[in-house]
């Protein structure tokens, strides 16, 4: 049975964005798989600590967890769900796999240089994640790893510092596909990229200051609704989906069609011709309402207890298949 991995940083409450973008995604990706696939699902919280936690790491994960259930994921014998600091392998074969990968490789990685630009104080997490990467997803031989574009180059990484342990120990770890087969297998040509509701020339991001600018997953539908009146348009008075030259009216289709799981095409057949930017926020907004107020009640419904009750299992699983995997290397190594 191939591995399919995925996870997502439970740092804050996530936007409209990253639900449209990723967590709705990789819910259908495992439904779809899940029959015949492992499907692991973790909270990579040793991530998060990178960034500037507030203490509220642990109520945020039980919440990103109540996300995915919330967001339609079924759950069957091959769908695990773990917090990666509860499974000790990963950081043991970070440090072994930061022995065989080299400066001059990690340095590249085009993340690390976005994220330390100018910053002589950048903690050395932020240098070395792509390799805690590397060993959540080898531990348990994932092939699959549906991902954000911004981190193929860490799976080339991953599969780089691989081959390179392989070459030297023997077949220990399984080759995660390469990124042009990971695409073809998330069913992509490109990603998924919901503007920020002020200034659709930019994604819409939690991180971003400005209330308005984009929808949080716990915004009541009210509230939603007015920040989509509010989004930023154009004077070309005309509903047509062109997102380099009308952006902000392109970004309010492309969110119709995703939550209400109708194809662009079919809403951009609906509204050619049309030229009141009013309706089409009217629509959206009320859209976007009924999708929130219905995922709100899914997730009201899911008790702590559920959460903890899967990560149980979910971990138990998790540290047998990893241990397992951690001792060939140790071994590899000489160590045991
Ligand atoms: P931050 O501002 O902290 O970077 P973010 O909103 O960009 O937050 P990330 O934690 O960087 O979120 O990304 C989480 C996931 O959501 C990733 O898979 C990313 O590709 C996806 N994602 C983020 N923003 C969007 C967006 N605007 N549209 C679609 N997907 C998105
Ligand atoms: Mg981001």
């Amino acid at each position: 049975m191939k591995t399919i991995l995925t996870g997502i940083r439970a740092n804050s409450v996530l936007t409209l964005g990253n639900y449209l973008g990723a967590l709705l995604p990789m819910v259908r990706l495992a439904n779809e798989h899940s029959k015949d696939s492992q499907i692991n699902i973790f909270v990579p919280d040793l991530h998060s600590i990178i960034s500037d936690v507030d203490g509220s790491l642990k109520e945020n994960t039980i919440r990103t967890i109540k996300y995915y259930l919330a967001a339609g994921l079924e759950i069957n014998d091959n769908v695990h769900i773990y917090r990666q600091s509860y499974v000790p392998a990963h950081s043991e074969l970070c440090w072994m796999l930061d022995c065989v990968a080299t400066m001059g490789e990690t340095s590249r990685m085009i993340q690390f240089k976005e994220k330390s630009k100018g910053q002589e104080s950048c903690n050395v997490g932020i240098f070395n994640y792509p390799i805690l990467m590397a060993a959540d997803i080898l531990l348990y031989d994932a092939e699959y790893i549906p991902l954000g574009e911004d981190q193929f180059q860490h799976i080339e990484l991953t599969r780089n510092i691989a081959i390179r342990f392989n070459h030297k120990y023997g077949d220990i770890f399984t080759i995660p596909a390469k990124t042009a087969d990971q695409v073809k297998f998330m069913g992509v040509s490109d990603g998924i990229r919901i503007r920020d509701l002020l200034n659709p020339e930019k994604k819409m991001s939690k991180s971003t200051a400005a209330e308005n600018s984009k929808i949080m997953l716990d915004d009541s539908p009210e509230k939603a609704a007015k920040k989509i009146m509010s989004a930023t348009t154009d004077s070309l008075g005309k509903i047509k989906f062109d997102m380099w030259g009308q952006p902000g009216i392109s970004n309010l289709m492309l969110i119709e069609s995703l939550v209400t799981n109708v194809p662009l095409q079919d809403v951009i057949a609906t509204w050619a011709g049309e030229t009141r930017y009013g309706d089409l926020k009217k629509q959206v907004a009320a859209s976007v309402s009924a999708m929130l107020t219905d995922f709100q009640a899914k997730l009201a419904g899911i008790t702590d207890e559920q959460v903890y009750a899967l990560l149980e299992s979910g971990e138990k699983y998790a540290n047998e298949v990893a241990n397992r995997k951690l001792l060939a290397v140790q071994k590899a190594f000489g160590l045991r």
